[in-house]
């Protein structure tokens, strides 16, 4: 894309009423826009960012068999009566006009809504197990909606749900999501220590967060340095021990951010939706739930806490807005011309490219942009560098530049 085109513009101040990093950064940069504590918009580049994780997301939840769904947004408050959950303090209440009598909440979750889709489907231990997701915006009634995009007051979700005959099935397949998880982070750029938690509203059970260490993030955990066990706060027996009963090593507390947290739900939900099905010996029985979350929203905070610099947010490669960042300097005619050609041979191998095609901006505020934006490669062409038939290419993550002949820039990103 060039950034001539761009409707965003970059700022160099942060702006006021903004606390957090994550969002001072993304916004300084163009990525979101603020609309009202703990509601943003995700502009191009954010949009792109949003996407790229959500592309990961799908790829991986593919790989455990999740079926990708939609569920609605305005959810009947029946259901979450059904539970008990209709009045829990997270909740956006939404009524229309006097005409339309409905009584609706803002989904929040959406156990409940899929266990009685589910229960129009299942019978048998033959339909069981399967599992689904989606990928969407919820709306808490947050009372600290001041992290930018870690605590949001809507923000986007993925939530899969699975159904199992067997307390023995669901455990097999929550260390799959298990794993598919760490694979997900991973991919994103962020390292997360799995951690012991408490079940919250939505089970009695211990569930599992999964935590990246930042210090700015909002939650406490102990974790040991050896053996990466790790405890939160809230159900912590380890914390002030300073040797870990697991495996003697070293246990310390530190901040951190919750990216996604895994419930091992048992049958809350299908017993308040009567979800059962027929086994082997022709016995009813309750079907067996897990239900697991992404902030997929946060996570992009998340990064953005994590992999930055004075300068602004370095991306890791495979969510980044785009891969390469082209910056054209100076007004020479033949500068111009190669970079266009490069430009187009770029996206014509399929390296997403934004070209700095500017004119009427200094060479110090395209770096900064550049610097700010976060894009993993820069490729400057100018007249100095075209003397050599060149161009300059450098790491967003390294201070050292190299010049590379025009035709094999492509290759050496
Ligand atoms: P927290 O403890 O941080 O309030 P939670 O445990 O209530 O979150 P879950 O219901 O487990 O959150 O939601 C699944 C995931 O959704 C979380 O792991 C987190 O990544 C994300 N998430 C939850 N609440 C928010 C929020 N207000 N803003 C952004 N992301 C959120
Ligand atoms: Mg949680």
């Amino acid at each position: 894309m060039r950034q001539s085109q761009l409707f965003t513009k970059t700022s160099r101040e942060a702006p006021k009423d903004e606390q957090a990093l994550n969002a001072k950064l993304l916004m300084r940069a163009g990525f979101v826009h603020k609309n009202s504590a703990g509601v943003y918009s995700f502009l191009p580049l954010g949009w792109r960012v949003l996407s790229k994780i959500a592309d990961i997301v799908r790829e991986e939840m593919a790989a455990i068999g999740g079926q990708e769904i939609f569920l609605p947004v305005l959810v009947d408050k029946r259901y979450y009566k059904a539970t008990g959950r209709a009045n829990v303090d997270i909740t956006f209440e939404a009524k229309g006009k006097s005409h339309d009598t409905g009584e609706f909440i803002i989904g929040w979750s959406h156990e409940e809504v899929l266990t009685e889709i589910a229960s129009r489907f299942v019978f048998s231990f033959k339909d069981l197990p399967f599992a689904a997701y989606q990928i969407q915006t919820k709306a808490r009634a947050e009372p600290r909606a001041k992290s930018g995009l870690l605590r949001g007051r809507e923000f986007v979700m993925k939530d899969l749900y699975s159904f199992h005959a067997s307390k023995e099935d669901l455990l097999r397949y929550y260390e799959e999501v298990k794993k598919a998880y760490f694979k997900i982070f991973k991919r994103c750029g962020l390292e997360t220590i799995y951690t012991l938690a408490s079940g919250g509203v939505f089970t009695m059970s211990n569930t599992h967060e999964f935590q990246v260490v930042a210090p700015l993030g909002e939650d406490t955990i102990y974790v040991c340095q050896k053996c990466k066990y790790a405890e939160n706060k809230e159900v912590s027996k380890i914390r002030g021990i300073s040797k870990c009963p697991k495996c003697s090593g070293q246990i310390q507390e530190k901040r951190s951010i919750e990216v996604g947290n895994i419930f091992p739900l048992g049958e809350k939900y299908s017993k308040a939706f009567d979800l059962r099905f027929t086994d082997k010996k022709g016995e009813k029985k309750y079907v067996v739930m897990g239900s697991y979350g992404i902030g997929l929203s946060r996570t992009m905070g998340a990064v953005v806490e994590v992999h930055h610099d004075q300068e602004g947010i370095i991306w890791p490669k495979e969510i980044a807005p785009f891969g390469a960042h082209l910056i054209l300097l100076g007004e020479e005619s033949k500068v111009k011309e190669v970079s266009e050609s490069l430009y187009g041979s770029l996206k014509k191998h399929g390296v997403e490219v934004l070209y700095d095609d500017r004119e009427q901006k200094t060479v110090g505020e395209k770096f900064a942009d550049a610097d700010l934006i976060g894009i993993p490669w820069r490729i400057v062409i100018s007249e100095r560098t075209l003397q050599k038939d060149c161009a300059e290419l450098k790491k967003r993550n390294d201070k050292k530049v190299k010049l590379v002949k025009i035709k094999n820039v492509q290759q050496t990103i």
